[in-house]
């Protein structure tokens, strides 16, 4: 049995499935990974400054023309068109199989898709808010509004909807993710060294019987895992489903 057929055969008799998911899926629609910017010369503040502090509440609040300019240049890729991967979800989904998707990317890529139940840990760049009095705005709001989007009903700040360094996590979102995995019968894990916490600590509450790791390198959960493929996760699951389903 090849690790494509094994995978194929624990989907389908799999029926609240989870599927918790990094950057590896977003890499494979062609959107880098921020943090692979080098330190950005930055003219007008005559500075150095890495991506981490760039995408930091502090820098929001300090310079927030300078953090919106590399905001869009670095985190918005609205070209970007969900993979095989992400399609492949979203069918397990409508078959029952998949109860959830969980991610720490922000493309909203899933719901492009046509997943349903996603829960974003680090928030979406397809939604914002105002600040100070929580008006709701979209991706254009901000791409629109060079070089400080502000609110047009009270002139606050519109801030994206993402988790900046330096933030909390949103407690609702993780209660919801820790639900899911822990009535999960099969818990896919892919595109994630599972390096970054408290995330990736969610993998410990699966109580499954079917654990399985689908990423380039070793992950700190592989000893655990039932099946480990070291492939792309989108040609993974996408044959994974059509040798499951035709
Ligand atoms: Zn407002």
């Amino acid at each position: 049995m090849t690790d494509i057929e094994k995978l194929a055969a624990i989907l389908s008799q799999s029926s609240s499935a989870v599927f918790f998911g990094g950057a590896g899926m977003s890499t494979e629609s062609g959107i880098p990974d921020f943090r692979s910017a080098t330190g950005i010369y930055n003219q007008k503040l005559n500075k150095k400054f890495s991506p981490e502090e760039m995408a930091s509440h502090n820098f929001f609040v300090n310079h927030p023309e300078e953090f919106f300019a590399f905001y869009r240049a670095r985190f918005v890729y609205l070209d970007a068109k969900p993979n095989a991967g992400h399609l492949a979800l979203a069918e397990l989904e409508r078959r029952g199989i998949l109860s959830a998707v969980i991610t720490q990317n922000i493309d909203g890529l899933h719901q492009v898709a046509g997943s349903k139940v996603v829960y974003e840990l680090h928030g979406s760049i397809r939604r914002s808010y105002c600040v100070q009095c929580g008006a709701k705005y979209d991706v254009d709001f901000i791409m629109n509004n060079i070089p400080i989007p502000y609110c047009e009903k009270c002139g606050g700040i519109v801030k994206p909807d993402v988790v900046l360094y330096g933030e909390n996590l949103d407690n609702e979102i993780i209660s919801n993710s820790i639900r899911a995995i822990a009535a999960a019968d099969t818990l896919i894990v892919g595109g994630t060294s599972l390096i970054v916490y408290p995330a990736a600590g969610l993998v410990d509450y699966f109580r499954g019987r079917h654990l399985i790791l689908i990423n380039k390198t070793a992950t700190r959960a592989d000893v655990d895992a039932e099946l480990v493929i070291r492939k792309n996760i989108g040609a993974t699951l996408s044959e994974a489903v059509k040798e499951a389903f035709g």
